[in-house]
């Protein structure tokens, strides 16, 4: 597969060049020339394979996934059609582990040769929201040759998050930026549409606007697709198509699900859950997203995103595919109260505590439920261990989520961090001075 970037005015390149530039030159985000008819060979890893070849043979990206996704990635029925798909197994306990672990892996081979600017320090800039400076620290961390610099909203994140990439080596710099994620997420855009400094520093961002981030979360929609249980109902034995619920901030996460979709899951749809951040809904019903629009700060902190960025790469799929995505995906809004509601209402049903980002699938999947009542199996993405938002889950059900010991353990570490003044001047003065 070549790539292209979704403003159509830059040069098709291979997937080498795509990770390391992470933005295309003319500003746009890589996609995929044209997708694949169909995966090209029988593990999830064939999902990938046609994104990375040529460079990596299907032996080698299955080895690559292997290696990436050693942790589990189970699929639970929690009630009804209603089935959990719980992505928060890995290092820092959300899905984001998934994307950066590989993208990981794809940079540290680019940086041993091939790559178009081979040699010298990387520097991977990240915005987060949250979780994805966990991942992207933890998936890096001491990596040689790579530093890492994560610009945070500055009060913004949970102490646990932040000190997931303030607490680690000294190749993982962490940087409060004051204002929302949004403005993270430009300085970043800025820092890599500027030449020079992506030249100077070998620049790329390890957001979901580096496809080698996104793709390979594509591989769990079809894990899972293939782990639910044949309907005996209608006696074909066949599963019905699922819907997958995705809790959605930047829509990096539901744009992998679409692609995955098309080439490996027939029939499969979407329902994309947001909180009061609701982009995706006004976008799917035809009006074009504010650019001035507010960050609304709710319960899901990972998804207060008032412009996300992968609606660009959306927009691409229904033009290139000549599909109506309106067929295929939804969305729905979720206020705060039925949040913190469905949370409190899952654990006493069920006695099962789910992170906030996921009650918000939860609570779009059961009105789906209900509305459709003959449709076949919704998987809800739990895109994040519940203990990473404690105060939360605390607040809904009384009840305190154990931490897992490794994010345990860095609760007594030293914090790090770097404040940042003066803006896009102020980052670059930073990347040169550091
Ligand atoms: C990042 C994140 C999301 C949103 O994912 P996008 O790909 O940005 O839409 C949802 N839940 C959690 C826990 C996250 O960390």
């Amino acid at each position: 597969v070549k790539y292209l970037s979704t403003r159509g005015e830059a040069p098709p390149v291979g997937v080498l060049e795509v990770v390391q530039r992470g933005l295309a030159p003319d500003g746009g985000l890589y996609v995929p020339e044209a997708l694949p008819e169909a995966p090209s060979g029988p593990g999830v890893s064939g999902l990938l394979a046609p994104f990375l070849a040529p460079e990596w043979g299907p032996d080698e990206c299955a080895s690559l996934v292997r290696s990436s996704l050693d942790f589990s990635l189970p699929v639970r029925r929690l009630e009804g059609r209603i089935h959990l798909l719980e992505l928060f197994h890995g290092p820092s306990g959300a899905f984001k582990d998934v994307g950066a672990r590989v993208l990981a892996r794809i940079l540290g081979r680019a940086a041993r040769g091939g790559g178009a600017v081979a040699g010298g320090r990387r520097t991977v800039l990240v915005a987060t929201s949250g979780d994805t400076g966990g991942a992207v620290a933890a998936a890096f961390d001491r990596v040689p040759g790579t530093r890492v610099f994560v610009l945070f909203p500055r009060g913004a994140v949970t102490p646990l998050q932040r000190r997931q990439f303030t607490t680690l080596g000294d190749n993982v710099v962490a940087v409060a930026v004051p204002g929302p994620f949004d403005a993270c997420q430009e300085l970043v855009r800025a820092a890599l549409a500027d030449e020079d400094l992506r030249l100077r520093h070998r620049l790329t961002s390890a957001n979901s606007i580096n496809l080698g981030r996104l793709l390979p979360q594509m591989l769990y929609y079809l894990h899972a697709a293939r782990r639910l249980e044949p309907d005996d109902g209608d006696g074909s034995g066949a599963p019905d198509p699922p819907t997958f619920v995705v809790p959605s901030g930047n829509l990096g996460n539901l744009t992998a699900g679409i692609m995955a979709g098309r080439i490996a899951i027939p029939g499969a749809r979407f329902l994309g859950a947001v909180n009061r951040n609701r982009a995706l809904v006004d976008w799917l019903e035809g009006r074009e997203p504010d650019p001035e629009a507010p960050t609304h700060a709710t319960p899901s902190t990972a998804m207060d995103v008032g412009r996300p960025s992968n609606l660009e790469r959306l927009r691409w799929l229904a033009e290139a595919t000549g599909d109506d995505l309106a067929d295929r995906v939804t969305a729905e809004s979720v206020d705060d109260e039925a949040t913190m509601a469905t949370l409190a209402d899952v654990y006493r049903r069920h006695g099962v505590v789910v992170c906030p980002h996921t009650a918000v699938g939860l609570a779009a999947a059961r009105s789906a439920a209900h509305a459709d009542p003959g449709a076949g199996p919704l998987v809800v993405l739990a895109t994040a261990h519940p203990a990473k938002f404690a105060d939360v889950v605390r607040r809904a059900t009384g009840a305190a989520p154990a931490l897992p010991p490794r994010l345990a353990r860095l609760a007594g570490r030293e914090e790090r961090i770097v404040e940042l003044t003066g803006g896009s001047a102020g980052l670059t003065r930073l990347l040169d001075g550091a």
